[in-house]
């Protein structure tokens, strides 16, 4: 068989090395990929915002399977579009993928439906802020409603200083955008778990949990980006706590948006704040993480395209998902100035050596081929992955494998897993 899957970062470059694995796959297509994915698939163009272009490129590639890995096209509703044509396609429709590109929804199906999570006020116009803010104690969360690339949330230390922030998310000076509905909410604290689940519309199963660092410096420090590294252990959540959250969020979430007719087939992805009150849903996205993905996926003993096939089938709960015991860690080696401006096309070397590394994976978030040179393509740019039996036998080959690669300014977090390795007796 034939599989497509959509997108061009890590998780799609290990989506494609996990697909290409299984006994089934013939052929890997990747749209639009990048200099590292066309190494296990055959790359082909699309713009990821133009779903009349997906849809002529699926049409013509007729695979068995697409896989949508990004989060934009299933906003837009390339899973209806394919369907509709009577194409396979792995992914929520764009009424379930909702749980992810609009927070004012996710908050108050949570509410409906007793999932627990922060309290949350949405204001529809910025009259109603200065209202609003009074029931919040700061910190308070300000949020965005709608997709920002992980920048529409921000924590602020007073009332003052959330009016405004919650003004320029409506005036469009903060993100760029103007934006109809933000939403305040409560501080909460705790550990952050990413609990990702696969779903069928009416049954969910767990995949391996996972932490990532989300912060550009080590200690958690500085600026947001979109994850400098991830790690996966068994120890993370004991079985009591995994069968807790699936008892009271992620089962609730798939019976109840098939209870309202938006059944979710796809990945969903709990984001989890661990709080002394409970596990809280901090957000939900509808598709894998990047970079939890790369940990996840080196950790998967079973077919993967057989799950997801099992999801779109509405087979998910005769399926038996299988993991390797221990632990993984993704390591992602970013352009010198990311989160900020950062140069593109420097030449990368020790890709090959990196590779020899015993049970490592270098997945490529942001990178391009020329002329058999591969060349840097993102802020970030290689997400070097190991499985062991320990995480810190995972971090030490990952790290072996990091310091075989250059390139100019390259960056890396020499920390990542800390706050479990320091958890540890
Ligand atoms: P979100 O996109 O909603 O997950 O928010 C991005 C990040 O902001 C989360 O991963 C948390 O670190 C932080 N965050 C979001 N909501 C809250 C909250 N209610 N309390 C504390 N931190 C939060």
């Amino acid at each position: 068989m034939k599989v497509l899957i959509l997108g061009s970062g890590g998780r799609e470059h290990a989506l494609a090395w996990a697909v290409k694995r299984s006994q089934r796959v013939t052929e890997v297509v990747c749209a639009p990929g990048n200099g590292g994915i066309a190494g296990v698939a055959r790359c082909v163009p699309v713009d990821l915002k133009d779903m009349a272009a997906m849809v002529r490129l699926v049409e013509a590639e007729k695979p068995g399977l697409t896989i949508v890995g990004p989060e934009l096209p299933l906003s837009l509703g390339v899973v209806d579009a394919l369907q509709e044509r009577g194409l396979r396609v792995f992914g929520p429709t764009k009424a379930a993928a909702m749980l992810e590109s609009s927070k004012s929804f996710a908050k108050r199906f949570l509410q409906r439906h007793n999932i627990p999570t922060a309290k949350f006020a949405v204001c529809t116009s910025a009259a109603e802020i200065e209202k609003a803010v009074e029931f919040f104690h700061p910190p308070i969360v300000v949020k965005a409603d709608g997709l920002h690339a992980g920048k529409g949330v921000i924590i602020c230390e007073s009332r003052q200083t959330a009016i405004e922030a919650a003004q320029g998310i409506f005036s469009g000076t903060l993100l760029g955008a103007t934006e109809q509905q933000v939403l305040f909410e409560e501080f909460l604290q705790g550990d952050e778990i990413s609990f990702l689940c696969l779903a069928d519309g009416k049954s969910v199963k767990p995949l391996v949990p996972a932490q990532d660092h989300m912060r550009i410096g080590e200690g958690d420090t500085g600026p947001n980006t979109g994850g400098m590294g991830v790690y996966s252990t068994d120890a993370m959540l004991d079985p009591a706590m995994t069968e807790w959250i699936l008892r009271h969020i992620a089962e609730p979430t798939v019976y109840g948006m098939a209870s309202e007719d938006t059944p979710f087939t796809g990945v969903l992805y709990c984001g989890l704040m661990m709080t002394p009150r409970g596990p809280q849903v901090l957000e939900f996205n509808a598709r894998f993480g990047d970079p939890e993905t790369q940990a996840i996926l080196l950790r998967m003993e079973s077919d993967l395209v057989e799950a997801l096939e099992a999801c779109i089938d509405g087979r998910l709960a005769e399926t038996e998902l299988r993991w390797s015991p221990g632990a993984s860690a993704c390591v992602v080696a970013s352009s010198c100035g990311y989160p900020g401006s950062y140069k593109i096309g420097l030449p990368i070397t020790g890709l090959d050596a990196a590779a020899k590394v015993p049970d490592v994976e270098v997945f490529h978030s942001g990178s391009s081929l020329l002329d058999g040179q591969v060349l840097t393509g993102g802020g970030r740019v290689l997400g070097v992955t190991a499985a062991a039996a320990s995480l810190e036998e995972a971090l030490a080959r990952a790290y072996e494998a990091m310091a075989l690669i250059h390139f100019d300014g390259m960056y890396y977090r020499r920390d990542i897993g800390h706050r479990a390795l320091r958890r540890k007796p």
